[in-house]
């Protein structure tokens, strides 16, 4: 053959399986209520972008995620696992010099594995999966990080704060300048990634972790005065940070049509776990998890039931999806995507979601989905079908049916004996396989001692 014909041959070839592998976005909030987007009924805050993606998803009516807080939550999605099989059930302190605190490296990481099946991974936002080095996004998996290492941040350049909210944000382990509303920071640099790698030799995976809307309080001028009418300080604020998060979200949406990428792109949406029970000044709580009982912390449904959204207009078809997910889905689900299946763990907890979403199978992805705060004999809950049982330490456990009570108000412990029974006996199975917590929650106000409990 000429060369320019071999050329257009080879390009014929390889061109139909560049573009057979999905890119793959993770979005996640933090600490948003239940009930606080449109898409999920909120009638006060207005979120069009988000909307729109949720219009072109897959709405997880009983999504969840495994923890009813920020870190595990994430060291859960890293790695497709119950977080409590290698002790991550607390927050990491902010301890640099702490090699405890943070997601151990004998995990596997979804970027790292993600490099393996061909992908260019970048992470935008908030890490808090531990501060020393070793920890860094670079090291595990992310071959470009642009964020707060922490568990939170101060949102407008030069706020004065607490050590971890006013740390330099990183940029591939260099410290950068926080140029503006942090939001919007994150927003531009996730779209400048997708920009960035448009139309590449490799498909990408983007980590978009956005510290809003978790206090502190702050919102931009503009989007504050869109919520005049609401007369509770903290809500408006909130509600503000929601609007600044939805139109970040747009910009990155947006860039997505422009280079035509948004086709072939599997993107996940949740929040990290639900809206806390905070009251401000104003004694009243600014976050709305209805119908849901509970907050963050808590394992009620509130605390740990999220709005989530699986999208890939080029594979599944938007509506709504009702049996148990939970965010460790994720990373088995991308890999399938990813026609990378052999690529993924034998130890895993999350299952590849996509033949019940696309509807070709009709079963449960999950028998069982559980939760537990506190280490062993702490707070915890375990679902079964729509039975959910709850057991708050050492308290009688509870028995819910989350079909016909989703509030969680009507206690069926005492007409159900057998089922608690089976479901307190599945816990106990469960528990079987996890550990203690090899660190400490930090004590407010102040880091924690190094800790390494047990
Ligand atoms: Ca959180």
């Amino acid at each position: 053959m000429r060369p320019i014909l071999s050329f257009l041959f080879v390009l014929l070839l390889t061109a139909p399986a560049f573009a057979a592998k999905p890119n793959v976005v993770v979005i996640i909030a933090d600490d948003l209520g239940y009930n606080d987007v449109g898409f999920q009924g909120s009638k006060e805050i207005p979120t069009p972008n988000l909307d729109k993606l949720a219009a072109q998803s897959l709405r997880c009516t009983n999504g969840y995620v495994s923890h009813p807080f920020c870190s595990p939550t994430r060291a859960g999605i890293m790695t497709g696992r119950y977080q409590h099989r290698f002790g991550h059930e607390n927050n990491p302190a902010w301890l640099p010099e702490s090699t405890g605190a943070g997601l151990t490296l004998e995990e596997t990481t979804f970027p790292s594995l993600m490099q393996k099946a061909g992908y260019t991974t970048g992470a935008v936002g908030k890490w808090h999966l531990g501060a020393h080095p070793q920890f860094h996004p670079n090291k595990r998996g992310f071959d470009e990080y642009f964020g707060a290492l922490g568990g939170g941040h101060q949102y407008f350049p030069g706020d004065k704060g607490g050590v971890e909210y006013t740390i330099p944000l990183n940029r591939n382990g260099k410290d950068v300048p926080q140029t503006k509303y942090l939001t919007e920071q994150f927003g531009d640099e996730a779209t400048a990634f997708v920009g960035r790698h448009a139309g590449g030799a490799k498909p990408w995976m983007l980590y978009l972790a956005f510290n809003a809307p978790h206090t502190p309080l702050q919102a931009p001028k503009e989007w504050l005065e869109k919520f005049q009418h609401i007369e509770n300080n903290s809500r408006r604020t909130y509600a503000a940070m929601v609007c600044a998060l939805d139109a970040a979200v747009g910009g990155l949406m947006a860039k997505l049509d422009e280079t035509k990428q948004r086709e072939n792109t599997l993107i996940y949406f949740v929040s990290d776990n639900g809206g806390p029970n905070l009251t401000g000044k104003s004694g009243t709580n600014f976050t709305d998890n209805a119908p849901l009982r509970g907050a963050k912390g808590m394992v009620y449904e509130g605390g740990m039931r999220v709005p989530f959204l699986v999208s890939w207009p080029a594979k599944l078809k938007p509506g709504t999806y009702d049996q148990p997910v939970i965010a460790l889905d994720f990373l088995p689900t991308a890999l399938a995507a990813a026609e990378s299946a052999e690529l993924t763990p034998k130890n895993l907890d999350g299952v590849n979601l996509l033949p019940f979403l696309s509807g070709e199978k009709s079963g449960v992805p999950h028998e069982l989905l559980f939760w537990r705060t506190g280490g062993p004999g702490g707070n915890n809950a375990v679902r079964r079908g729509s039975m959910k049982l709850v057991r708050n330490g050492k308290t009688e456990p509870e028995l819910y049916d989350l079909a016909a009570d989703v509030g969680e108000s009507k206690n069926l412990a005492a007409e159900k004996p057998e089922v608690v029974k089976e479901l307190v006996a599945a816990i106990a199975e469960w528990e079987k396989g996890t550990i203690a917590p090899t660190f400490e929650s930090p004590k407010a106000g102040k880091p924690a001692a190094k800790t390494k409990k047990k």
